[in-house]
């Protein structure tokens, strides 16, 4: 059986032309920030990909059942400051980063908490694979990533995934395609709906509700504050948040990172964080802070550092908080495969549910299984299975395969700590066209599933430690995106790829389009 189906080139050019309208007319866009005139803007559209890529929906209902398990997870290290201290102690001595985010948590914990409860913004990111001795086998999860900041994608998947939809209903993928006796047909119960939107927007409104009434003098507003990135080219993905929130008659504002913090925002004497909005005089108080920026290296200079700490200090909820920032680096997640280690957090039966999904990982320091895992680094023979890691967020940080010996060489041995190793994934290879500001593309595709996970918890004060206790959570929502199989990166707003949604298929359909 195969799928896509063939396309004659009146259809190919047709199937273009629909998509490219749909993008334009769902904010399916990024923003060209440089050619933003007085009175007017360009824009382009997001890569895409012409047919929703084939997915197991055995491993896409596993990723959902997951999540709860990785939301209990995250919340607990994020509240295990003791934990994250021994695991980060390494690479906040040497990563900027890491040690900016721990000071600004140290001066933030010495003046006390005044906020318990933190709402959690995860995406647990996953790849399909398959052991290349049993290549037979059907493929299972391994989990990429956990990403606890400024998790980006969800707005967009819910456009495409709409459009996907939207082209079968039309009957584009089904009617008009070349007669061929063994093309897959998909129907329409094999798209799952998305509601990524939804889910972001009504857990920032749950937090909202949390926080209750303003509780400073004389504000009685309360608002919703998004800390974004200055001049953003991908508004697309997170405008639509914002305007969710008003629809649900939550007042939402944003302040650009750094010095607009400070201009725009105060604390009061009992740590209320006051938002001063330059079009009015009065004063409205923050409920919840979500962090859309904040999570690279040349963000935290003095005044990034300032602005950030004013709103660590503050009564309002953060999505995250600066703890549960630092559980989404690579060191944690790295730590976080080492035996035993769930088993702090989790009962046996919940720690072994993840650890299926572990692909191995190694630290690269004088530990002896970092001594182990600088062998590997360093043999060219060994290395093409590894990937190299530092702990950044973002896409195309990462050292692959035969470049990593080199890149090793070059880099001062004290620095090579704040790298994990990771085994590479093997993602069994499927096909679709994809459309992107590259080019156009058809070929063999690998497909990322990223889980998006929204709950809230408190933090709950036992002697000089803490524990999270969930308040609430919302059914997980996901995201998909999909590259060209020859590229090792996967950011799609940085060109690597694009966004997608999945036709959910049973095993022995997925098995034989894998083989045809
Ligand atoms: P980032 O924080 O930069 O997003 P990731 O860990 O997600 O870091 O790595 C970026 C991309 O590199 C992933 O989306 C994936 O495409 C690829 N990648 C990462 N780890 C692996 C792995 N173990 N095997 C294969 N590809 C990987
Ligand atoms: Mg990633």
């Amino acid at each position: 059986m195969t799928y896509p189906p063939r396309l004659s080139d009146e259809q190919y050019a047709a199937l273009l032309s629909d998509i490219k309208d749909w993008q334009i007319t769902h904010g399916s866009l990024l923003k060209l920030v440089h050619t933003d005139e007085e009175s007017t803007v360009q824009c382009q559209p997001v890569g895409t990909t012409f047919f929703p890529t084939l997915f197991p929906k055995e491993l896409f209902d596993e990723a959902h059942a997951l999540q709860t398990l990785f939301n209990k997870l995250y919340a607990a290290v994020a509240e295990d400051d003791e934990w994250l201290r021994d695991v980060l102690g390494d690479l906040i001595e040497v990563d900027d980063l890491a040690s900016a985010l721990w000071k600004i948590y140290s001066e933030m914990k010495e003046e006390g908490f005044v906020q318990d409860l933190t709402l959690g913004i995860f995406r647990s990111d996953y790849m399909m694979h398959v052991d290349s001795n049993q290549s037979a086998q059907q493929p299972e999860l391994k989990q990429v990533e956990l990403n606890t900041v400024s998790c980006a994608g969800g707005v967009h998947t819910n456009i495409v995934s709409d459009m996907h939809r939207h082209l079968h209903r039309t009957g584009t993928y089904n009617s008009n395609q070349l007669p061929s006796s063994d093309s897959l047909v998909i129907n329409s119960s094999s798209l799952p709906p998305n509601s990524t939107l939804k889910t972001i927007s009504a857990g920032l409104a749950a937090a909202h509700r949390a926080y209750g009434p303003a509780k400073s003098q004389d504000v009685t507003e309360t608002c919703i504050l998004f800390i974004v990135a200055a001049d953003n080219f991908n508004i697309a993905d997170e405008r639509p948040i914002e305007y969710a929130l008003w629809d649900d008659s939550i007042p939402s504002s944003r302040v650009s990172w750094g010095h607009d913090v400070l201009l725009h925002t105060s604390l009061s004497p009992t740590h209320e964080l006051l938002y001063h909005p330059p079009s009015r005089p009065i004063a409205t108080e923050v409920s919840v802070i979500y962090f859309r920026t904040g999570f690279e290296i040349h963000e935290y200079d003095d005044i990034g550092c300032m602005a950030r700490l004013q709103l660590e200090k503050s009564r309002a909820i953060k999505s995250p908080s600066i703890l549960s920032h630092l559980t989404g680096f690579k060191k944690v997640q790295q730590a976080l495969t080492a035996p035993g280690i769930l088993e702090r957090w989790l009962n046996p039966d919940e720690a072994e549910k993840l650890s299926r999904t572990f692909a191995p990982m190694f630290p690269l320091d004088d530990s002896p299984s970092g001594q182990h895992a600088k062998k590997l680094a360093l043999d060219p023979e060994t290395a093409s299975n590894y990937v190299l890691k530092p702990s950044l967020e973002g896409g195309g940080h990462n050292v692959y395969g035969n470049e990593m010996a080199e890149f090793l060489q070059q880099t001062p041995e004290e620095l090579w700590k704040s790298y994990v190793l990771m085994e590479k994934i093997s993602p069994p290879l499927l096909k679709n066209f994809m459309m992107s500001s590259r080019g156009l593309y058809e070929g063999p595709v690998i497909s990322e599933l990223g889980i998006f996970g929204v709950c809230l918890w408190k933090r709950v004060q036992e002697g000089e430690s803490a524990r999270a206790e969930m308040v609430s959570e919302l059914k997980p929502s996901w995201s998909l995106r999909t590259k060209d199989a020859s590229v090792d990166e996967m950011s799609v707003v940085k060109g690597y790829g694009c966004f997608d949604s999945p036709a959910l298929v049973g095993w022995d359909i997925f098995m034989s389009v894998l083989k045809a």
